[in-house]
Formats: C-alpha cells, sequence, structure tokens
C-alpha cells in the first residue's frame, strides 16, 4: 500500500530533467498512474523546488546543464535531511562506475533509458510504498514514545499518591513504616544512632469542635508545612503519623540534635499564632513532642523505638502539653549543657 488516501491526497512526482519530451512523457504516464507530478529542468530548479512543494520522490536525471543528478544528489539530501524523498537516477549512463557513483551520491535507485516503462512503473510503486512504510513506522514510534512517556508520568504521579498524605502532602504512614524498617536495618549495620520525633497538637478536638472541621484541615495543613520545613535534612522524613500527629525519622542522629529538632518544630507552629480559644495551655495551637532515640540491633525493634517516642509524648502530654519529653532513661545521657538549653528555650 502506498498511502490509504491514495485518491484524495495522490503521491506526488518531481521529474528532473533538461529534456521537455522526455518530463512531458514522464507526466502523462505517472498521471495515468494516479500520480500529481511537477517538473524541474535541472539539479538547481530541482533544490529549489524540492524546498517548495516537498514531492514524495524525485525522479533525476544523471546528465544536465547547469546542476547534474550527481552534484544535485547529496545536495538535495544534505538540505532535506530525514525528509528527502527517494531519488530514482533514470540515464542513459549504464556503465557500472556510474551506476556505483549514483548510488554513492546518494540515489535511492537507479533506471536506464531508454525507459522500460512497466519497470519504471513498479520501481515507482516500491519506493512509494517504502516511504509510506517507513514514514508510518516512524509515526508509530513516536506515538509510542508519547504514550511511554505519558505512562512514566501517571506512574510517578501514582507512586506519590500511594506514599503521601493527601491533606497534608507529608508522607504517609505507609512510608513512614516503610522508610523507619529501612534505616533501622542500615543503621543497624553501621551501629549508629536513629532518632525518631512523635508530635501531636494538643486539644485538637477542642480546636475542631470551636472552628469546625474545615479549619481543621487547614490548621493540619500548617503545622504539617512547619515540619516538613524543620526537617529539612535530605535524610530526614516527616510523615503525617496519624490524625493529628506527626512523626520525624531522623537517621544518624544523636538524641540532642533530635531534642534541638523537636524544640525547633515547638516553636515554629507555635509563632504560627493559629488563635485555639479552646487549648488549656496556650492562646495559639502548640504541639506536644516525644523523642526517642536506639542504636538499632538484633535485640530491639522499631516498635520500640515507636513505644519510647510515644512514652515520651506522653510525658509531654501530662507534664503540661506544649513541650518537648525524653524518655526517662535517655534523660540520664543527655549533657547537663543540652538540658540547660532545653529549659531556656521551653520558658
Ligand atoms: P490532646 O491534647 O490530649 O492530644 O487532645 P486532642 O483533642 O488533641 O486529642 P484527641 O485524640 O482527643 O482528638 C484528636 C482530634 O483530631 C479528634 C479528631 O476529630 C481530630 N482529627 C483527626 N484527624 C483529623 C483530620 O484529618 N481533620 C480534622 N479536621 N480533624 C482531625
Ligand atoms: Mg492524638
Ligand atoms: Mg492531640
Amino acid at each position: 500500500m502506498i498511502n490509504p488516501d491514495f485518491q484524495n491526497n495522490p503521491p506526488l512526482i518531481l521529474v528532473v530533467d533538461d529534456e521537455k519530451t522526455l518530463r512531458m512523457l514522464l507526466r502523462r504516464v505517472m498521471e495515468k498512474e494516479g500520480y500529481r507530478v511537477a517538473e524541474a529542468s535541472d539539479g538547481s530548479e530541482c533544490l529549489q523546488t524540492c524546498q517548495q512543494i516537498k514531492p514524495d520522490i524525485v525522479l533525476m536525471d544523471a546528465m544536465m546543464p547547469v546542476m547534474d543528478g550527481f552534484t544535485c544528489c547529496p545536495q538535495l539530501r544534505s538540505l532535506l535531511g530525514d525528509d528527502c524523498p527517494p531519488i530514482l537516477m533514470i540515464t542513459v549512463l549504464d556503465d557500472p562506475a556510474s551506476v556505483d557513483r549514483a548510488f554513492e551520491v546518494g540515489a535511492t535507485d537507479y533506471a536506464t533509458k531508454p525507459i522500460f516503462w512497466a519497470v519504471l512503473r513498479q520501481r515507482v510503486r516500491r519506493l512509494l510504498e517504502t516511504r509510506w512504510a517507513m514514514t508510518e513506522l516512524q509515526r508509530q514510534i513516536e506515538r509510542e514514545h508519547i504514550l511511554t512517556e505519558q505512562l512514566e508520568i501517571a506512574n510517578q504521579e501514582l507512586q506519590r499518591l500511594a506514599s503521601v498524605d493527601g491533606l497534608t502532602e507529608l508522607f504517609n504512614r505507609r512510608s513512614f513504616d516503610e522508610y523507619l524498617q529501612l534505616e533501622w536495618k542500615r543503621l543497624g549495620r553501621e551501629q549508629a544512632p536513629l532518632s525518631l520525633i512523635l508530635c501531636d497538637i494538643d486539644f485538637f478536638k477542642l480546636y475542631n469542635d470551636t472552628y469546625g472541621h474545615l479549619a481543621g484541615d487547614e490548621c493540619l495543613r500548617q503545622v504539617a508545612k512547619s515540619i516538613r520545613q524543620a526537617a529539612k535534612r535530605p535524610a530526614d522524613l516527616a510523615a503525617r503519623y496519624g490524625g493529628e500527629e506527626f512523626a520525624v525519622i531522623l537517621p544518624n542522629t544523636e538524641v540532642e540534635g533530635a531534642l534541638y529538632l523537636a524544640e525547633v518544630i515547638r516553636a515554629s507552629v507555635k509563632a504560627l499564632s493559629i488563635v485555639h480559644a479552646g487549648s488549656q495551655v496556650s492562646e495559639y495551637v502548640t504541639l506536644s513532642l516525644g523523642v526517642a532515640r536506639l542504636i538499632p540491633s538484633s535485640q530491639s525493634s522499631p516498635e520500640e523505638l515507636i513505644n519510647d517516642a510515644d512514652k515520651a509524648l506522653y510525658k509531654a502530654k501530662v507534664e503540661g502539653r506544649d513541650r518537648v519529653e525524653l524518655i526517662f532513661f535517655l534523660q540520664s545521657i543527655v549533657t547537663h549543657q543540652t538540658r540547660a538549653l532545653l529549659r531556656i528555650w521551653q520558658s
């Protein structure tokens, strides 16, 4: 098949020959086949015409005045690049050197004069069919390329949706669990510390009761943004742990560093100054935070780290909220200096 739309859009043939009668003859034969035909009388006219009309095939004489076919072929190829149509050279030269030269300069096929019309018709047809098939293949490759790209984008978006919390755009619980497992194993091999901060909004039920669920959602978004901005090291992972609870995983982080970050988070959320009339500890929305730290080992588990942070968080609640706490056994290893600093931050 040359092209399924042959009737409405017949292929365009450019006949390049200095002999007017031969051009006319070629035109008549090709038009009888249903093709459209344009003419040029030498190589340089062929170059000009090809830029204007973009033929589907060029029937090129070898010997012409001004610019012959051997000179025109390579110029046409470099002018049109990948869009260059097939070039069928038609010539009286039938010696092997001329045939070789024709193919060397870029002819696609070769026919000799006097023209054997039945063969020429078949050759033209075959060259047009090949060109159409190649164009179709190219189009298909491009379509597949676009589809692959779209699929890639959709996959990435799907992965993002599967790992991110829809409301706050922090990582979700699933990502938190996966990352904690991963870092637990890695730091177990390295025998390096892994710290965890659990944060819980104080009196959030009352916030919802006072300002409505939508305002509650907006508050969650703002708190999440503060946490994300505070935990900015590439290895830190901030996640929405549950309703109004957030967690930050801090690989290779000692307890002092975790305490410091927890305090930064506490202060930055309070600095948002989100009015909370129902809170019993502040006029603004506040967080209670629990910090835990372990060196992963086969005797312990990630759950233990979460439990420790949860206990510390509970302690922060019991001791008055709007504060950062550690569980008891960690307090003894924190230096006096850090504790003094923490007291200053908390005052
Ligand atoms: P505490 O200081 O002891 O933490 O008290 P609290 O009121 O914050 O804790 P409680 O667990 O009693 O209430 C948590 C509230 O968080 C209740 C629930 O409706 C609200 N909550 C959980 N998820 C969402 C959410 O996605 N959007 C909104 N607006 N509220 C939520
Ligand atoms: Mg809670
Ligand atoms: Mg709460």
